[in-house]
C-alpha cells in the first residue's frame, strides 16, 4: 500500500533537516540581538513543522507509529492511500465508506437484520426485507413500523355479522340549529357471537349489542357518516374486549372512533355541543387510514 522510502533517502533528509534546525538555532543566537522581532517569527513560519518534528529523534518515529490508536492509523493510511498515484485505491476507500452508509440505511427495523432483497416504501421511504415487510403489512396492518405512514387500509376485528343503518330527522342537534337540515341518526346492530382467532378470547362467547350514534345532517356531517361506512365495511368501528363503562370481558366495545351517543348533554354526556368533535372524528379516522 504505502510505498517505503529506501533508508539512505531517510537518513539524507533527516540530516538535511537536522543541519537547517542547526542555521536556525545558530542564526538565533548569533542574531538575537540585532535581528527584528519580525524576522524571527517570519523564520519559524516558514519552517514550523520541521522543526517541531526533530525535536524528537528520528529512531522514536517507529515507537511512536506503534503507539496511535488503530482510528489514526487508519486515517493516516487513508492520507497516504489519497496521495499515491494509483486510482484503484482511491476508489477503494470511497466505496468502503459508501458499503458503511449503506450498511446503516438498509438495517431492516423487523428483523434487526441487514436486509435481504432490501424493499423501499414509497411515501416514507422506509427500507426493510421484502419478505420482513410483506408479512408485516398482511398480518399485522398496512402501516410502516418506523414513522407510522398508512399504506392501504387497515382492517379491524369488528364481529363480521353486524349491520349499520341510517336515518334522519329534522330535529337540529345542539350547535347545528342554524347550519344543518337536521339530525342524521346511525344504528349499528350486533347479535350475540363467538370469539374468533383475531379477538382475545377465540372459541368464547360475547355479547350482541346495538349502539346509535348521531350527526347534523350538513354537508360535513355527510362526508364524516361516508368515512364511518367505510370504517364499518374494514371492521373498524367496534372490537371485542372490556367495557370501559361496565367492567364486563367478552363484549363488544367501540375502537376509538368516537361517536355522539347522545342529542343533548355536551362533551361530558357524549352529546352536543361539541365545536371540535367533528374534526376531532376525522382525525381518529385517518389515524385508521379513512379520509
Ligand atoms: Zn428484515
Ligand atoms: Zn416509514
Amino acid at each position: 500500500m504505502s510505498k517505503t522510502l529506501p533508508s539512505n533517502s531517510l537518513l539524507s533528509i533527516s540530516t538535511q533537516i537536522q543541519n537547517d534546525i542547526k542555521i536556525i538555532k545558530k542564526s538565533r543566537k548569533t542574531k538575537n540581538k540585532t535581528l527584528s522581532d519580525t524576522t524571527v517569527s517570519t523564520t519559524y513560519h516558514e519552517t514550523p513543522n520541521v522543526y517541531n518534528s526533530l525535536t524528537t529523534k528520528p529512531t522514536n518515529k517507529r515507537t511512536r507509529l506503534d503507539s496511535l490508536t488503530p482510528n489514526k492509523l487508519k486515517q493516516k493510511k487513508k492520507k497516504e492511500i489519497l496521495y499515491d498515484d494509483d486510482d484503484d485505491e482511491i476508489e477503494e476507500i470511497s466505496s468502503e465508506k459508501k458499503s458503511i452508509e449503506k450498511i446503516e440505511i438498509d438495517r431492516c427495523a423487523i428483523c434487526l437484520d441487514d436486509c435481504t432483497e432490501p424493499k423501499q416504501l414509497d411515501k416514507c421511504s422506509h427500507i426493510f426485507c421484502r419478505t420482513c415487510i410483506d408479512h408485516y403489512f398482511e398480518a399485522i396492518k398496512p402501516q410502516c413500523p418506523c414513522c407510522f405512514t398508512i399504506y392501504g387500509e387497515i382492517r379491524g376485528n369488528q364481529p363480521v355479522n353486524g349491520t349499520m343503518t341510517i336515518d334522519t330527522s329534522k330535529h337540529r342537534l345542539p350547535g347545528f340549529e342554524h347550519d344543518s337540515r337536521g339530525t342524521i341518526r346511525i344504528t349499528y346492530y350486533f347479535p350475540h357471537g363467538i370469539q374468533d382467532e383475531s379477538h382475545p378470547n377465540p372459541g368464547k362467547p360475547y355479547q350482541g349489542t346495538t349502539r346509535q350514534a348521531f350527526l347534523p345532517d350538513n354537508r360535513d356531517g355527510r362526508h364524516i357518516l361516508e368515512l364511518l361506512q367505510r370504517a364499518f365495511e374494514l371492521r373498524q368501528i367496534f372490537t371485542i374486549g372490556q367495557s370501559r363503562t361496565t367492567g364486563y370481558d367478552n363484549v363488544i366495545t367501540w375502537n376509538d372512533i368516537h361517536h355522539k351517543t347522545n342529542i343533548h348533554g355536551g362533551v361530558e354526556n357524549f352529546g352536543y355541543p361539541d365545536k371540535t368533535y367533528l374534526n376531532r372524528v376525522k382525525q381518529e379516522l385517518a389515524a385508521k387510514g379513512i379520509k
